[in-house]
Order: structure tokens, then sequence, then C-alpha cells
């Protein structure tokens, strides 16, 4: 029987890479994999710009706190400034080129905004009121706490010494025009895109999507939708393993359920290979009499592996079949959902042209005790609760899927490990798994 490293190992080393590139625009690239790697023609920002509202000076004229320089000019984000006048300020608002010459933005909250002392001098496009269109006070802000609108030919004090550089975000300093943004390979999250789009890219190079065929197998195996008969149950691995499928980025092509013969088993498993990258399924891998699954894959393919040493999920099924990959999953819903998220997982996402596509475990503090050293490696279902430690659910059955919905992921122990409370364990949260 594999370890589950080796399981693991095996699988990453049969999972062939997708290659067809397609184009999708950015926006519809959420969960897609980049499949060239992506660079910048532009510098990030563009222009040396503002990052508040304020007033933008040379340092070297203010040369104490409390001084007054007239306003030379307003720049809003958006416009561009004309060079700084030496021995005045610009008024300056957030996402505007800071104007050449200028070399600190003193933040408006600094700054005492001061009615033009010459009203003849002021400009005639100002409004009457003295507001300056599109700065308007907001709700709740008192006169005290906003300062009044400025314009050219007003002057401002300024409260605070400015250190050269401050509140200036440099051009450049997020991306340098030919850097590599995006490495192929790449999982497309909203960051991702945000940035794609911020050099502005608008479609991106991705791997089609990966064609997940699957089908479950139990002749007691019964939709949603209808009342159960006695020895019935419903069918919850299908919707378990559709959620899965699809939150990872697959064309998920759902199969039904399929009873428990060979002839059966063996029609369904030839359809899918014929229609999928990977088949996958439920039950009918363990040795009892109404098990074919592993039978059918040897007779129209090969089993490669069966069986992995863990709890839950001992029966396991790797093998191919003609052009596609098959993998057959225990039909107990923990054990199902356990092993496509540490075994089916990574496989799939390699697949699907990924490099990063191992989950991570962390260190963390146990609340309970667990005095059952067991003879396989065991994954216990626990939740974090408030004081930062593992809390286990209560019944550990593989039958029981309340267990994963309760649970935040997954406590790894090893072949003999017991557990006393405040022990740090190995724990890989479902956030490494269910994406
Ligand atoms: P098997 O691996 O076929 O022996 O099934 C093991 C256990 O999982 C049995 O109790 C089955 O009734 C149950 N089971 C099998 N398939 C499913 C399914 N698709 N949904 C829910 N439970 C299942
Ligand atoms: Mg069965």
């Amino acid at each position: 029987m594999l370890s589950a490293d080796q399981l693991l190992d095996a699988l990453l080393e049969r999972a062939r890479g997708v290659t067809e590139p397609e184009t999708v625009p950015v926006t519809d690239a959420l969960g897609r994999v980049l499949a060239a790697p992506q660079t910048s023609a532009i510098t990030v920002p563009p222009l040396d710009n503002s990052a508040m509202d304020g007033y933008a000076v040379r340092v070297a004229d203010v040369a104490a706190a409390g001084m007054r320089l007239p306003v030379s000019q307003r720049i809003l984000a958006g416009a561009v400034g004309t060079p700084l006048q030496p021995g005045t300020a610009a008024r300056i608002f957030t996402g505007a080129p800071v104007p050449p010459g200028a070399d600190a933005v003193l933040m408006q909250e600094y700054c005492t905004p001061l009615p033009n002392p010459d009203e003849t001098t002021s400009h005639s496009t100002k409004p009457a009121s003295g507001q300056v269109a599109g700065y308007l006070p907001q709700a709740g802000e008192g006169a005290n706490v906003m300062p009044k609108p400025i314009n050219e030919g007003e002057d401002v004090i300024i409260h605070a010494l400015p250190r050269p550089g401050e509140n200036i975000r440099r051009a450049g300093e997020d991306i340098q025009a030919g850097a590599q943004v995006l490495a192929a390979g790449t999982r497309l999250g909203a960051a991702e895109m945000g940035l794609a789009a911020s050099v502005g890219l608008a479609e991106l190079p991705v791997h089609r999507k990966l064609k997940v065929a699957c089908f479950f197998t139990g002749d007691e195996l019964v939709t949603p939708g209808t009342p159960l008969l006695p020895g019935q149950i419903y069918n919850s691995n299908r919707t378990t393993l559709t959620g899965l499928v699809n939150g990872l980025g697959c064309e998920l092509i759902d199969l039904g359920i399929v009873p428990d013969t060979l002839e059966a088993t063996e029609a369904a498993l030839a359809r899918a290979a014929g229609l999928a990258d990977v088949v996958i399924t439920s039950g009918g891998v363990s040795v009892g009499e109404a098990d074919y699954v592993k039978a059918a894959v040897e007779k129209l393919g090969r089993v490669e592996m069966w069986k992995v040493a863990m709890k839950p999920g001992k029966p396991l099924v790797y093998g191919r079949v003609g052009e596609a990959d098959f993998i057959g999953l225990p039909g107990n819903p923990v054990s199902a959902f356990v092993t496509f998220c540490l075994f089916v997982r990574p496989f799939l996402l390699k697949r699907m042209g990924a490099t990063d596509v191992l989950y991570r475990a962390f260190a963390v503090q146990a609340d309970f005790t667990w005095r059952k050293p067991g003879a396989r490696r065991e994954f216990l279902r626990a939740r974090l609760q408030p004081n930062g430690k593992l809390a286990l659910f209560p019944n550990q059955s593989s039958g029981v899927l309340t267990s994963c919905a309760w649970s935040d992921g997954l406590v790894d122990l090893a072949i003999g490990q017991t557990i006393d409370p405040g022990d740090w364990v190995r724990f890989i949260p479902f956030s490494e798994l269910l994406s």
C-alpha cells in the first residue's frame, strides 16, 4: 500500500499539462491558468504622483513650520501641472502628477488655506462662494476639520516641515516597463486580473479548461428531489464533487448514477473516457462483491495504483483508460471529500497547467486530546476556535459529512501520534484545499 506522500508524488509525476492555449478577456479570466508569461509595456505609476490630498512644495522653500506660501496652481487627478514656481505651493489631489520642481507633498491636514489677501487679484473663474467645483465637503465633516477649498491666487500656511519625497509615489515604484508581471502557470485570481489590467492588458492567453467527467456508483443512490425508499441514500458525492471540480475551474461532465454491475460500470467508463481529460468516480473501489470499478478500469485500460495508507480514504484507484486519466474515489462521503482535496486537487491543478499546486500546512495548537494512536496516517476534521486553537469534531467517522461542513480544515496526524491539549499539530486549512 502506498503512503499518502508516495501517492501524491506518483500522481503529480503522471499529471501531464494541458497545452492548448486560448485567449480570454481579462475580466473573464478568474480561476484560469496563464499559458504564457506577461510583461508590462508601461511603467507603473507612469508619473510621480501624489499619495495624498494636500500641497506640493519645494522642501527648500519651507524654512520653518508656519510659513505662508502663495498657491500657484491646482492639479486634479487626470490633469498635468506646470513646473512649480519657486516659493509657491501647488494644491494637489491624490493620484495627480506632482509638478516638476516639487519634491514633497504636505497632507492637507497639516495646512491651513487662507482667503486671498486681496480680493481684486482672485481669479474670475472661481465660483462666487469660493467653492471649487468637484471638491465638496463630505457630510458630517465640519469646517474645522475640512480645509476650505482653495484655488490659485490664495495662500496656504504650512504647519509641518516637509521631508524630501514625502507623500510622492515615484514613477515605476510598482512596475518597470519590460518587467514580467505574471509567470506562466499562474492561477488567475482577482489580484492577478487587476494587475494585468493595471499594465493595460485586455486579454490573456490561458490553458483551455480541463474536462472532468464524473459518475457515481451505487444501487442505493437516489438524486435529491425524490423521497427515499428503504435502503436508499441520497447521492451527496455528486454535489460535493460538482462544487470541488467547478471550484477549480474545470468543465464538469456529469454522467450521473451508475448501477452496481460490471456491464454498466464499463459502459459508463468507456463513455466518460471518450469525453474527458480526467474521469472521476465515487464508490465501488473496495473489495466488496458489488465493487466493479477497479475491474472495469483493468478491462478497458490499466490500474496503476490502488489503496493508500490513510484514514479516511483507504480505497483509491488511479489508472488510465485510453487518453484519459482515471481516479476512483471511495464512496464514503468524507473519504471522497478528503481524498479529493489532498490528491485530486493537486493532480487536476497540474493537469490544468498550474505551477503552484501544493497546499500548505500550518502549526496550530490543539485544544483537544487524541488517545487513539493509529496504524495509518489520519486526517481529522477540526475547527479553529476564537482562542486560536483547534477543536475536534466529535464524530470522526468517514460517513459523517457534517464533520466537513463544521470544520475549517484537517489535522494531519502521523502514524502512532497522540495529542494533548496545547500540543502543536500540523493543520491544513480548507482555504488551502478548496480553491
Ligand atoms: P462503496 O465505496 O461503494 O462501498 O461505498 C461506501 C459507502 O459510501 C457506502 O455506505 C455507500 O452507501 C456510500 N456512498 C457511496 N457512494 C455515495 C454517494 N455518491 N453519495 C453518498 N454516499 C455514497
Ligand atoms: Mg458501492
